[in-house]
């Protein structure tokens, strides 16, 4: 079954390091990093629930699909 896969991107020059991206995000794709900035830990635990992009308040998140991969068996 193809899987869909995300690409995180963040702007860190709008990122005003408020914590709530890598808070909310459920499968700890993103996590804290230096500074308090998002950091992230691994973008194959992205499901595209978009909820960090939604709540960032700087717009500096976007969460894109990446090609599906198709597996054919
Ligand atoms: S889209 Fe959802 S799972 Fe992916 S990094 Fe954002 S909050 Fe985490
Ligand atoms: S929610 Fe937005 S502004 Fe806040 S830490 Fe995350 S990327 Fe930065």
């Amino acid at each position: 079954m193809p899987r869909k896969a995300y690409r995180i991107e963040i702007n860190f020059s709008w990122c005003k390091q408020c914590g709530l991206c890598y808070w909310i995000c459920p499968t700890k794709a993103l996590v804290e990093g230096d500074l308090l900035y998002p950091k992230i830990d691994n973008e194959d635990k992205c499901i595209g629930c978009m909820l960090c992009e939604n709540i960032c308040p700087e717009m500096a998140i976007d969460v894109l699909p990446k090609e599906e991969v198709k597996t054919e068996a």
